[in-house]
């Protein structure tokens, strides 16, 4: 029971941490090819992230534009 539970925990501190950052988090299927370059996502990260759709490094890429999108937003809002 504690395994369940311990996991439910890590699966709410890393959403939490994705939403915080501003990341995409899919549900559903995880894609076993990135839908922007086509690699393959490892077994591990396509495990650790439920629907995951990109590959690590374009995902950083997605995260940096998104940094980026919200800075400029926050130019004009504040
Ligand atoms: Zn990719």
């Amino acid at each position: 029971m504690a395994d369940i539970v311990d996991k439910a925990q890590q699966l709410e501190d890393l959403q939490r941490k994705v939403a915080l950052a501003g990341i995409t988090f899919y549900e559903g299927e995880p894609a076993n090819y990135c839908i922007k370059c086509d690699s393959k996502i490892p077994t591990q990260r396509r495990r650790l992230l439920p629907g995951v759709q990109t590959c690590i490094y374009c995902a950083q890429d997605l995260e940096h534009r998104n940094k980026r999108y919200h800075w400029s937003i926050s130019m004009y809002t504040n």
